[in-house]
């Protein structure tokens, strides 16, 4: 039988940053530290390790895997920068959007800036990078921790995305946009409790969670210049998630979704199969959603 792991069994991962550094500087560094490389993982199965072995991960290259409890926070390489604390399933959405360097990017609900950090990685710190943040204290974090990663494209506002004008010329040529709204966290492993109080406050809950989710989706949809959006939550949810999607597609025909990762082990709900989950006993992940819409080359095509 196979045995469920649980949340204090979770890989741990960390993501080189390659503004500062290289994947080999820091498994060079690493080695020396004690640590033995065993080379870039082929199975999942493989990620799951003894203390002090690591691994590179099978579907991301800057990714480094480590076994459950192996603690960084305190580690030179995290302090300088080097490497950014970030669950396997969070790094998905920056992966998929790849927004080229030199391009304008949003990234609308972006604190504590995980997320915005790759992107600046992936951007190589050259084109803009916007990003919003109602929260001043969650930015206030955001902004100590792009520093530390030597993030230098970003342009901060602690602002309502959903105030945001499309038509503001400053966004003229956004054609990327990062939407990792606030959610209901079920995927998050340390929050899920199943002494779940009151069904009926829950359920009124989420459904203002995704009505938000789908007004954040529709007004980032309504940049003109924007080619590709990825969405994605760390909810479990299909209210906010999937119907999330199904829900936007219906309003937005414009835009279609993109079959991501034919590999990955866990797709979304039937029918939007082409979006991903991910999950403890799956991906060995904490629980996640991500979606990519892409903008018809013929506006109001939906055949395929
Ligand atoms: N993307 C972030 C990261 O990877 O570090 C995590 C984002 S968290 C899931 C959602 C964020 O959305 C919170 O920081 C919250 O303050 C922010 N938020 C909520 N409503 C917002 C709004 N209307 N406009 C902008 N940000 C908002």
């Amino acid at each position: 039988s196979v045995k469920q792991p649980a949340g204090d069994q979770l890989p741990r991962y960390a993501r080189v940053n390659t503004l500062k550094t290289t994947v080999e500087d820091v498994v060079d560094y690493l080695k020396r530290d004690g640590f033995s490389y065993l080379g870039k993982a082929t199975t999942l199965a493989d990620l799951s390790l003894k203390e002090r072995y690591f691994l590179s991960d099978l579907h991301l290259p800057e990714l480094l895997v480590f076994s459950p409890k192996t603690d960084f926070h305190d580690h030179f390489l995290y302090k300088a920068g080097h490497i950014i604390l970030q669950d396997k399933a969070s790094c998905l959405p920056a992966h998929f959007l790849n927004p080229p360097p030199g391009s304008h990017v949003i990234d609308a609900c972006a604190a504590p800036g995980n997320k915005t950090s790759q992107l600046a990685a992936i951007m190589k710190n050259k084109g803009r990078l916007f990003a919003f943040d109602l929260d001043g204290k969650r930015l206030a974090t955001m902004s100590t921790l792009l520093l530390r990663a030597g993030v230098t494209c970003q342009q901060l506002a602690n602002q309502d995305f959903l105030k945001v004008d499309p038509d503001n010329p400053q966004y003229k040529d956004v054609e990327y946009i990062l939407l990792d709204p606030s959610c209901s966290g079920s995927g998050m492993v340390c929050l899920q409790d199943n002494t779940s109080a009151d069904q009926e406050k829950e359920r009124a809950r989420l459904a203002s969670l995704a009505s938000f989710q789908l007004r954040c989706l529709n007004h980032a949809l309504g940049f003109p210049r924007l080619k590709r959006l990825v969405y994605s939550t760390c909810s479990i949810h299909k209210q906010e998630n999937e119907e999330v999607l199904a829900a936007c597609l219906q309003q937005n025909p414009c835009f279609r979704l993109v079959p991501l990762l034919a590999e990955w082990p866990e797709r979304g709900l039937k029918p939007l199969s082409q979006c991903l989950r991910a999950s403890i006993a799956k991906t060995l992940t904490h629980g996640f959603f991500v979606a990519l819409l892409e903008k018809h080359s013929k506006a109001g095509n939906t055949n395929d």
